[in-house]
């Protein structure tokens, strides 16, 4: 039976990452995927264009930075534009340092991947889930649902974690590392979008605003973005949200009450809406705030002030409702009531463990040549090309440092 040099669980990124650095030193190579075919996740990545690095990359951006530092610094965004020029992509750097390739195409990605792994032979294993895994005598035993076996001198878990389940990453990675000892930190959906508590839900769905929305757990503001917002049937979506959703995931666990912060008026002081309401004394309520907000929110707004029709003249508005108008322009509160989950999920926050794999080579502190890559571990980052960098920083550097190991050995 052959013994593979590297067996890769997970066809994903940081999978197809780690057996492309591999082929530079290793004859035999082997990535088991389940699906029908490799790499289907990067298929909908940045709304298929994949944005595959972020040129202003900061580990903060990340949940674990000081873990997240070690392999960054052995494989960072300049080197991911580098390494896919050499295969044939080229970059194109938007706002925010985000990087998509030049045919706007995330299928570029893959047809160059299936090209690569032709030419380097690299073996692949479709439909394939792996199930458990053995060692015994510095050598792993990798077993397939169909009761298949492989035989390899090192094997990387690069299984993803649990979002977007219909790409392939189901958890079941995360239940391998378990059989093995390793331990899982919670694991919750981020990257995803909101569910409110709001009745005006219906009549907002489609409106998209550009504002600052801010997090708040009781009263305090525990995180603020700046950019798109978007109302739908169910709640709130757009980058904003994306980006508050893992504390807010988080915060929700811990059974607290979470809210959103919209800030309808950015660029006007109070006073200048106080005064535009006294300008317009005898203008009736809702035909005074067109050309301040978009029109959808203006019945909503009258409603939430407790002003009883949208009819009524300003100047015959009780002045604490006026008011109380005035602030829900600056401050407009929804109670968040959960996710979308992992279904709709771009990342997944937890995973395995951190102090039980060695920070600068991926290794399992447990297992002497298991490695893990990508979103499996716990590591997720910000929006923006952030977890597809971690993917193929973390697949280059456990890819070196198993062949490492190997050579060492040899
Ligand atoms: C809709 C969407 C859009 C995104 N857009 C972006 C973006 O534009 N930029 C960005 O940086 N990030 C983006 N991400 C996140 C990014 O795609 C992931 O962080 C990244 O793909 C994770 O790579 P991975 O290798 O860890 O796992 P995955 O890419 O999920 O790959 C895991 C692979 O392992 C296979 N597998 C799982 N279990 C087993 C098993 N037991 N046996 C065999 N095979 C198994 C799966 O089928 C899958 O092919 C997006 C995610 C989603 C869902």
């Amino acid at each position: 039976m052959i013994v593979y040099d590297l067996i890769i669980i997970g066809g994903g990124a940081s999978g197809i990452m780690a057996a492309i650095t591999a082929s530079q030193y290793l004859d035999k190579i082997l990535i088991i995927e389940k699906n029908n075919r490799i790499g289907k996740k990067i298929l909908v990545t940045g709304n298929g264009r994949c944005n595959y690095t972020n040129a202003f990359l900061k580990t903060t951006d990340f949940n674990n930075p000081a873990f997240v530092e070690n392999i960054f610094n052995q494989f960072d965004p300049q080197d991911t534009i580098d390494f896919f020029e050499t295969l044939g992509i080229e970059p194109k750097i938007e706002d925010e340092g985000k990087a998509y390739p030049l045919s706007e195409q995330s299928s570029s990605f893959l047809d160059v991947f299936l090209f690569e792994i032709k030419k380097r032979n690299i073996q692949v294993e479709l439909n394939k889930e792996v199930i458990d895994i053995f060692k015994k005598n510095d050598v792993f035993k990798v077993v397939s649902s169909a009761n298949e076996a492989f035989l390899g001198k090192k094997v990387i878990i690069a299984t993803g974690g649990k979002s977007m389940p219909s790409t392939g990453s189901n958890g079941s990675g995360l239940d391998l590392a378990k059989n093995l000892g390793h331990k899982i930190t919670e694991v919750f959906p981020a990257l995803v979008k909101l569910r409110v508590d709001s009745p005006y839900l219906k009549q907002l769905a489609g409106v998209k605003i550009n504002t600052q929305v801010d997090l708040l757990v009781g009263n305090e503001v525990v995180q603020s973005e700046y950019g798109d917002l978007l109302f739908a049937n169910y709640g709130i979506s757009g980058p904003t949200i994306l980006e508050l959703s893992r504390k807010a995931n988080e915060k929700l666990m811990k059974r607290l009450e979470v809210f959103v912060k919209i800030v309808l008026i950015q660029s006007l002081p109070k006073s200048k809406i106080i005064e535009r309401f006294e300008m317009f004394k005898s203008r009736e309520i809702d035909q005074s705030l067109i050309g301040l907000v978009n029109k959808r929110f203006i019945n909503v707004l009258i409603k939430e002030a407790g002003i009883e029709k949208n009819n009524m003249v300003v100047g015959d508005i009780p002045k604490q409702n006026i008011f109380k108008l005035i602030d829900l322009l600056y401050d407009w509160r929804l109670k968040v009531t959960g996710s979308l989950g992992f279904d709709d999920s771009q990342v997944t926050a937890g995973g395995i463990e951190l102090t039980e794999i060695h920070e600068s080579t991926l290794e399992s502190k447990l297992i002497q040549g298991l490695y893990f890559t990508g979103e499996v571990l716990d590591v997720d980052g910000r929006c923006g090309g952030y977890n597809l960098q971690w993917a193929w920083s973390s697949g280059y550097v456990a890819a070196k440092s198993a062949c490492e190991e190997i050579r060492k050995n040899d």
